[in-house]
């Protein structure tokens, strides 16, 4: 008998955990995330694995791993006003949104905005707001917030952003270095200085500026 969701879930849900995930709040979020209604059809039944899979347009839905990882190094509570550059399927700003207050996410593919904010709904999360655009350039009308995630490789410090966050903010963003891409943690202090942590490792699909897609 093939295992159930409920069944699948666990044992993602211990995969993390041996892969070094322990902030019990961020597993709380996936475990409550439905990643089977993110991803294409026929790709439900790898929905439970712990690897990335292909969305439309060419793009991805990244590793559970890393949407763990990174939602715990952003550091997220419920008080947070939070932005995430590229939507894609939906999933991390889903997981977000379990733990923040309200979530701000763009997206510069049409097709892929669309399809998110119908799982949002379908899943009532109110707390979701979408837009297609130019995530490059952050949500100035919003801004500014208490947490940036960056979901698409950008070629440098994605200065443009780390304007919009607010004093004691963070942003976790993957940056190029060359042939490796680094996932970066950037605090702002009250100060105004800026303290940088390099996180690990990460592959992501770029960031493009630019106008967005109609498509
Ligand atoms: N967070 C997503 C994975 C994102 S893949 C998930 O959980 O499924 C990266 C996404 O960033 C892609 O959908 C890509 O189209 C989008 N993207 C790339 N450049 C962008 C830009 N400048 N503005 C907004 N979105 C962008």
């Amino acid at each position: 008998m093939n295992a159930g969701p409920d069944t699948r879930m666990i044992q993602l849900v211990m995969a993390l955990r041996r892969a070094g995930i322990s902030d019990k709040h961020v597993l709380g979020a996936i475990e409550r995330t439905p990643r089977e209604q993110f991803v294409p059809q026929g790709f439900q039944d790898q929905a439970f694995e712990n690897r990335p899979l292909p969305i439309d347009c060419g793009q991805t839905i990244s590793q559970p791993y890393v949407v763990a990882a990174m939602t715990a190094a952003l550091k997220v509570d419920d008080r947070c006003k939070v932005l995430e550059i590229g939507t894609g399927s939906g999933y991390q700003a889903a997981v977000l949104a379990r733990l923040a207050r309200r979530v701000y996410t763009v997206e510069r593919y049409r097709t892929l905005g669309k399809e998110a904010e119908a799982r949002f709904a379908e899943l009532r999360l109110t707390n979701i707001v979408t837009r297609i655009g130019d995530g490059s350039l952050g949500w100035p009308e919003q801004a500014p917030f208490d947490r940036i995630i960056v979901t698409a490789a950008a070629q440098s410090r994605p200065d443009a952003l780390l304007e919009q966050l607010k004093p004691g903010g963070v942003c976790v963003a993957p940056v190029k270095a060359g042939e490796v891409q680094t996932l970066m943690r950037y605090t702002a202090a009250e100060d105004g200085f800026l303290l940088e942590e390099a996180l690990f490792d990460v592959r992501f699909v770029p960031l493009v500026p630019g106008a967005a897609r109609s498509f």
